[in-house]
Parts: structure tokens; C-alpha cells; sequence
């Protein structure tokens, strides 16, 4: 439901999917977290940008799920979190690909060693984003097979030794409808959800 739900108005949309059984909301952005809670909205909603530094003790109080990569933002968040006596879920992002953000994987395991470390956070998911899964050329499908490979292989490795990535989630649109071996445990469709073709 980010960006006001593509335009549609944030808070009848997120009524209306929850009440349809959508278990979790995604925003952009941490200002959009509030009106949703204001308006009884209890379920956990992702932040898919990275806040920004003053926005921090907001997410916290609203219980927003931040994506982490760094480790100087999972150590921010951490304190955060302990000043609010606060237990903060995170999920952690992988860059399989698409450039934007994310950690390396070969990052990703030390990343959440780092996170399951922390007293006041809790790894409750970890992601990537296909940059190419609406694409329909020979190129960009190998290209999407291989990052949702080295997305499995990259959370087979967690559990390998010891750590749960809990939400395995990695599909938008194109990997909703075109690669059903991307769904893993959650998907996060946007444009479709009202009733565009990506
Ligand atoms: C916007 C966004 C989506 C949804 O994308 P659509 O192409 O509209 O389905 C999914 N995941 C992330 C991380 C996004 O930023």
C-alpha cells in the first residue's frame, strides 16, 4: 500500500486487504506507518526504504519492520530499540541483483549472525527484490532464475548453521505471477493488486 496505496487512498485499501485476509502491509516510507496505525491497522508493516536517521524512534514506537543491510544501521536500530524497552523486528535485504539496496550475499550470513547477536532486535525475514521479473526476454529470465538461486541458496546457508530467516519473501508483481517458485513464504505485490498487468 505504498504510495498511498498506488493512489488509491492508503486506509480504505489497507481495510479492505486485511479484512480480505492480507497477514502483512508494506509503505515506502516510516510517515506512512502512523495513519495506518491511527486507523487500527495491527498488523506488521514493512518499511521498504531506508528511514532516515530521525525517523528512528518513530518506527520503533509504531512497531514498523525496517529492511537492514548495514551494520551501522542494525547498531542504531539496536540502541533504538533498547531505549524503548523494545524488542524491533528487522528484515534483512539481500542484493541478489538488482543493484538498489541491500547487502552482498555473500554478506548476508554474517549480517544476520550480527542481527541474531543483538539483545533488542529479531530477525523475523529476510528478502530480495527481482529487478527483472516482469520481462519476458530469454536474458532477463536467466538473469531472474539466478538471483532467486542464489536467494535460496543464501538462506539454506542461514539455516546451515543455526540462524532462521524466518519470511523468506522475494516476488512484486512479475515474480508473483510468473515465477511460482519465488513465492517462498510471502510475496508483495503491488501493481496487481489493483488490477494492473506489470
Ligand atoms: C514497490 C515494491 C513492490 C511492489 O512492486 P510492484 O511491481 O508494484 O508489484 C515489491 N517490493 C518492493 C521492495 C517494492 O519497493
Amino acid at each position: 500500500v505504498k504510495a498511498n496505496a498506488y493512489g488509491h487512498g492508503i486506509i480504505e485499501i489497507a481495510k479492505s486487504v486485511v479484512s480480505s485476509g492480507v497477514d502483512y502491509l508494506a509503505v515506502a516510507t516510516v510517515n506512512e506507518g502512523p495513519q495506518l496505525r491511527e486507523s487500527g491497522i495491527k498488523c506488521p508493516i514493512l518499511i521498504l526504504s531506508i528511514p532516515f536517521i530521525e525517523e528512528i524512534p518513530e518506527l520503533v514506537k509504531q512497531n514498523l519492520i525496517p529492511l537492514v543491510y548495514e551494520k551501522e544501521f542494525i547498531d542504531t536500530l539496536d540502541t533504538a530499540a533498547s531505549k524503548f524497552h523494545k524488542k524491533l523486528e528487522v528484515h534483512l535485504k539481500i542484493d541478489t541483483g538488482m543493484g538498489r539496496i541491500g547487502c552482498k550475499p555473500e554478506d548476508a550470513l554474517d549480517m544476520a549472525k550480527l542481527i541474531d547477536l543483538k539483545k533488542n532486535l529479531e530477525l523475523t525475514g529476510v528478502c530480495t527484490h527481482l529487478a527483472v521479473s516482469d520481462s519476458f526476454s530469454r536474458e532477463d529470465i536467466e538473469y531472474t532464475n539466478k538471483q532467486i538461486s542464489l536467494f535460496v541458496t543464501v538462506t539454506e546457508d542461514m539455516k546451515k548453521q543455526g540462524i532462521n530467516p524466518g519470511i523468506r519473501h522475494c516476488s512484486a508483481s512479475g515474480g508473483t505471477l510468473f515465477y511460482p517458485d519465488a513465492h517462498f513464504d510471502m510475496v508483495r505485490p503491488g501493481l496487481i493488486v489493483y488490477g494492473y498487468f506489470p
